[in-house]
């Protein structure tokens, strides 16, 4: 970013890339333009968006275009969040990026009883940035769809490692089964 008035008089520039205050974005210059859309992309700290949660382990990059409307202003695009925590079922220490879509719109006036207000001529993506973000670290993770899990008996990883305890409890149930069926 730096050189952002290469467009000309009419884009926005002097945008910061990092922090709080490059979620605030001057609305009034560009409610002037309908048909106008501006990308923006900052990375914030979870204490800038006041995310608090344990599965947030890095900076958040919100990625969104604002598209101008005569009545508002579109807000789409992409926060993520890195993350660390354990398998659901497992517990088995996982990593990734939780990806949430944002697909917003602001207005001086609300019309749209879901938009977000944009206040003292700012379109503030704070707000929206914060939910998203939350909302994707809440999720629960597996490790992968067929994950099995701990052996609820002694607790060893059932996908790597087979357990005789387990095997046993399978086999009492199996004779126990089979012992029905051949009473019946
Ligand atoms: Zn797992
Ligand atoms: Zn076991």
């Amino acid at each position: 970013m730096g050189f952002g008035s290469r467009l000309g008089g009419r884009s926005v520039s002097g945008m910061e890339t990092t922090g709080t205050r490059a979620l605030r974005i001057n609305a009034v210059e560009l409610l002037r333009q309908p048909g106008v859309t501006k990308p923006v992309d900052v990375t914030v700290t979870g204490a800038d968006l006041d995310v608090v949660h344990d599965a947030l382990a890095g900076e958040i990059d919100v990625d969104v275009l604002l598209t101008v409307m005569n009545d508002g202003i579109v807000v789409r695009g992409e926060v993520r969040s890195p993350w660390t925590g354990p398998c659901r079922r497992c517990l088995r220490d996982l990593a990734g990026v939780a990806v949430a879509e944002i697909d917003e719109l602001y207005q001086v006036e609300i019309i749209n009883e879901e938009a977000y207000p944009i206040l003292d001529h700012q379109l503030n993506l704070a707000p929206t940035a914060r939910q998203a973000a939350l909302l994707e670290l809440d999720a629960e993770r597996l490790c992968s769809a067929d994950c099995a899990g701990l052996c609820q008996q002694c607790g060893v990883e059932r996908n790597t490692t087979t357990c005789d305890c387990d095997n046993e409890v399978k086999d009492h149930r199996w004779a126990a089964l089979d012992g029905l069926v051949l009473d019946d």
